[in-house]
């Protein structure tokens, strides 16, 4: 019942108090493009009606009571979005429905606060959709309501979304507003490049960070029926505001804002395609599932081990590069990448890609293959769990014998791994098919497993027979075929 009568006196505040404000705060981080790039990028969109627009999939929440009061109509919304593909058609930016609306009734979100909103967003969000929540009470961290809020690109993909009361969806201005936040836009009135002069000096590197719009000192309440600035506020100079009421960044009467500057529809239009590149054009829930052909790789041959897993796409509409990155993994928790690249993946498909694992020195240390899909999280997806599988190595063949010689026949080099347990102080000694000494070396032995490896390329085609001694006694023959 409280939670009903909180929601009654807070919407009937609402209709008095028409003046909420927008709840985006300056973010911690901020990047802007070069005035270089904004000035192309000014040019570029003079051609945009030429251009196929960049399309945006939106996410709509409708939350109501639990009854399925106080929310948003269709009409409503329907509405706000065509005012707001208006707003962004000169950036080439188009907003579409994926899916339809979800209505979510729950009273207890009727009224969201800083508090609440994460959990709101847990359960709701689509990825790679602009999620926009259409909320009957919107509060910032004082308690207060608020028209809406957004967040900027430099927050966690997984948990962006705008927050829009439902008593300013409909006032002209404020989605397009927090979309332009969504988009990286800070307030006019911003200082997180620090203070702005009315002379423009420095402008690119003060304020919001652009040329054309005016040093605007906050115009909260400076601002009449007529749109026109009514303050009389003056700058660091000591020179009167000249702010315009009419961009839609600013706090001037919602009715009032209806511009995004050249440089502004730039830097959306660049966001749009960069930062924001991860968003859908269409509507697709999307996937990798990483599946291994078996458990473990069997090695029985002295030779690069050869794998395999298939990478298949949960996704109706698109192909995707998807990266991937294999890594053999010793006993004692030290990793080796031994492969990584990319791989296109169409919808619906499976790609099968097969990697080795050269026969090296470490080779015999290696006790698992490790795979992993999309590691620096390009895509978002319906499911990361899937991600990640671990193989084994079933090394198969160095039990057996004392001494194993490897390649056979050789060409070029020649590997002799000593596989006695223990230290030793060893002895190599190779004789031609003569019995003239052609190698002779010494060393010790300080791993079970132990590699040397001899040039042999200049040796002449034949058998040759090698002798090892070790300090304890041990002796071991073996041959091998040069060709
Ligand atoms: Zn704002």
């Amino acid at each position: 019942m409280k939670s009903i009568f909180v929601v009654l006196f807070a919407i009937l505040s609402l209709s008095i108090n028409a003046q909420d404000l927008c709840g985006t705060e300056d973010p911690e981080t901020h990047t802007m493009p070069s005035q270089k790039d904004i000035q192309a990028e000014i040019l570029r969109l003079q051609n945009a009606d030429k251009m196929e627009p960049r399309i945006f999939m939106v996410t709509a929440h409708i939350i109501k009571s639990s009854t399925g009061n106080f929310g948003l109509s269709q009409t409503q919304f329907e509405e706000a979005m065509a005012k707001m593909n208006a707003d962004y058609a000169p950036m080439n930016i188009r907003f579409e429905l994926c899916g339809d609306v979800n209505e979510i009734r729950n009273t207890a979100y009727v009224t969201v606060d800083a508090e609440e909103a994460p959990y709101l967003v847990a359960d709701f969000n689509v990825p790679n959709t602009i999620n926009i929540y259409f909320i009957p009470n919107v509060l910032n961290g004082n308690g207060d309501n608020i028209c809406g809020n957004a967040n900027f690109t430099s927050t966690n993909k997984s948990s962006r979304r705008i927050f829009m009361q439902n008593n300013c969806v409909s006032n002209g201005s404020t989605l397009s507003h927090e979309m332009g936040h969504f988009f990286d836009l800070l307030h006019t009135h911003s200082t997180f490049y620090g203070p702005e002069l009315v002379l423009r000096i420095g402008c690119e590197n003060s304020g919001d960070g652009f040329c054309d719009t005016p040093a605007d000192p906050r115009l909260s309440g400076l601002v009449n029926g007529a749109c026109e600035y009514t303050g009389t506020e003056v700058d660091e100079f000591g020179i009167a505001y000249e702010p315009d009421p009419t961009l839609f960044m600013s706090y001037s009467l919602k009715e009032c804002r209806t511009v995004f500057t050249p440089e502004q529809q730039a830097m959306v239009s660049l966001t749009a395609s960069g930062a924001n590149d991860y968003l859908f054009s269409e509507c697709v829930e999307l996937d990798f599932v990483l599946q291994d052909e078996g458990e473990s790789i069997k090695v029985e041959s002295f030779a690069d081990a050869e794998g395999s897993f298939t990478i298949q796409s949960i996704a109706q509409l698109n192909s995707y590069d998807v990266s991937y990155e294999v890594a053999a993994l010793d006993k004692w928790g030290g990793e080796t990448v031994v492969d990584a690249g990319s791989v296109l993946v169409d919808a619906g498909d499976e790609v099968e890609v097969g990697f080795s694992l050269p026969f090296d020195d470490n080779f015999y240390r290696y006790e698992k293959i490790r795979i992993k899909l999309d590691e620096g999280n390009s895509w978002i997806e319906t499911d990361e769990e899937n991600n990640e599988i671990v193989l084994g190595i079933d090394h198969n063949y160095v039990r057996e014998d004392a001494v194993l010689i490897f390649p056979q026949p050789a060409a070029d080099e020649l590997n002799i791994y000593l596989n006695r347990p223990g230290f030793s102080d060893v002895e190599i000694r190779v004789y031609n098919n003569s019995g003239q000494l052609v190698i002779e070396d010494s060393f010790r032995k300080t791993l079970s497993i132990f590699n040397k490896a001899y040039d042999v390329s200049n040796f002449l085609s034949g058998v040759y027979y090698i002798v090892i001694q070790h300090d304890t006694g041990d002796v071991e023959t073996a041959k091998f075929v040069k060709i």
